[in-house]
């Protein structure tokens, strides 16, 4: 019998990433996904905004961590995913808007944003061509950036992509799971190949 320390469904933006850090800890991690292969979800929909630039404190917080995670794949472990830091611009049209965004700005310093208030000129540099009429400034976070969502799978690149037989269900009994039967779909699993075996 094939044995993991975990198994998780789905390749996506969020399976592949936790896989590749349970994988770092020493667990053996087998990833199952429905398509061919990994990030075929929304992943390969979104845009790669990478932003801390929220109004929830713990929000903010996790995304920091992303920012820092993206920020340094390429220095601390020779993945390219393409990280540019532009920062982040919300503009304000309307006293109520900004009233909004300026009553947000203490929230987000206090819970480590770097942002502040920019004023229309400010804007206008940053975003050549904007519209200027009633425009009355901004909020900028400069440290929020853009990454490719799919490179952002390349840790996976590291492991081989092998066709698994249909996974449709989960049975757990003393302590062990067991996948079902009777998908008519392939599924594929990745491999992390020093520890695991598909
Ligand atoms: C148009 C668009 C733009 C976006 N832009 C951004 C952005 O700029 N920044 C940002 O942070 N987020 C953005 N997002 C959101 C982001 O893409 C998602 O939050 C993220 O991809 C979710 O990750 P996930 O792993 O949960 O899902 P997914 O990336 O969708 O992965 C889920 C995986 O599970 C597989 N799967 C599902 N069911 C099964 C099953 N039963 N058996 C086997 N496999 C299964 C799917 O095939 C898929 O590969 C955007 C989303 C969209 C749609």
């Amino acid at each position: 019998m094939k044995r993991f320390d975990v198994v998780i469904i789905g390749a996506g933006s969020v399976g592949v990433p936790l896989s590749w850090q349970l994988a770092e800890k020493g667990l053996s991690v087998a990833v199952v996904d429905e398509e061919a292969s990994w990030g075929r979800g929304q992943n390969r929909a979104a845009i790669g905004g990478v932003r801390a630039t929220h109004s929830d404190a713990a929000k903010i917080r996790i995304c920091l961590e992303s920012i820092e995670i993206f920020s340094t794949l390429q220095s601390q472990h020779g993945f390219d995913v393409e990280w540019r830091p532009g920062g982040y611009l919300y503009v304000a049209y309307d006293a109520e808007t900004e009233g909004q965004f300026r009553s947000l700005l203490e929230k987000q310093k206090a819970a480590g944003l770097n942002i502040d208030w920019v004023s229309p000129d400010t804007v206008a540099r940053m975003a050549p061509g904007i519209l200027m009429d009633k425009l009355r400034g901004g909020t900028f976070s400069p440290e929020d950036g853009y990454a490719s969502p799919l490179m952002a799978g390349a840790p996976s690149t590291a492991w081989r992509l092998r066709r698994a037989s249909p996974f449709s269900s989960i049975r757990a009994s003393k302590g062990s799971a067991r996948k079902g039967t009777g998908s008519p779909r392939f599924r594929w699993a990745m491999r992390n190949l020093p520890r695991a075996s598909l």
